[in-house]
């Protein structure tokens, strides 16, 4: 199995260069983002939960969060059989233990941590710009301030946890899309 985390702050194009991993290597994608996203547009129990936090900048609690990855893994071992792209998951280090041990009740691991990197003043912009085209109700001027808070606090530490496993991966995460996306599959590849 490739199971690749993709890691960086909101904004670094987590979910763009899911797209074209999904598309290059046929793997299973769960962006924590979508899945919480989902559940407030059906209006769940969970979405109610979700979105105090969201609009909040804040991430949900850790306990809850697992439970629903662990929950997406087990709807769609089909799905998954060939590998998992981690987008949005893990975000601090009890997360990423927790993931650790459900990879390998399920005989599997993490296969390579993809980090994007990107200057928070860049991140600002693009996070704004979204806002406006997306209506995407968390990313406002006020909300982007507590979630870059949130990052450095909380899950940036996971670079350092990840390079000590030899797991990690930094890839620039401005320019050209596509070029990003070479340097990705360049990662990737040298690990599969
Ligand atoms: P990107 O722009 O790189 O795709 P993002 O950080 O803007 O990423 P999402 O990953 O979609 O956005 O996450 C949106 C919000 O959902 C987070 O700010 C947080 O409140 C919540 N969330 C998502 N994943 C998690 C998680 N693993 N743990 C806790 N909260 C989460
Ligand atoms: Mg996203």
């Amino acid at each position: 199995m490739l199971n690749i985390v993709i890691f960086g702050a909101p904004g670094s194009g987590k979910g763009t260069q899911s797209d074209n991993l999904i598309k290059t290597y046929g793997l299973f994608h769960i962006s924590t983002g979508d899945v919480l996203r989902d559940n407030i547009k059906r209006g769940t129990e969970l979405g109610g939960i979700a979105k105090s936090y969201i609009d909040q900048g804040q991430l949900i609690p850790d306990d809850l969060m697992i439970d629903i990855l662990a929950n997406v893994l087990d709807t769609h071992k089909e799905e998954a059989a060939k590998g998992v792209i981690f987008d949005g998951f893990p975000r601090t280090i009890a997360q990423a233990e927790a993931l650790e041990q459900m990879l390998q009740e399920r005989g599997t691991s993490v296969s390579t941590v993809i980090g994007l990197e990107v200057p928070e003043q860049e991140l600002i912009e693009r996070i704004i710009l979204r806002g406006q085209q997306t209506g995407r109700t968390d990313d406002n001027m006020e909300t982007v301030k507590n979630r870059l808070d949130v990052y450095r606090n909380q899950t940036s530490p996971l670079q350092a946890f990840y390079q000590e496993k030899g797991l990690y991966q930094a890839i620039k995460g401005t320019g050209k899309v596509e070029e990003i996306f070479a340097d990705i599959r360049r990662a990737v590849d040298a690990v599969k």
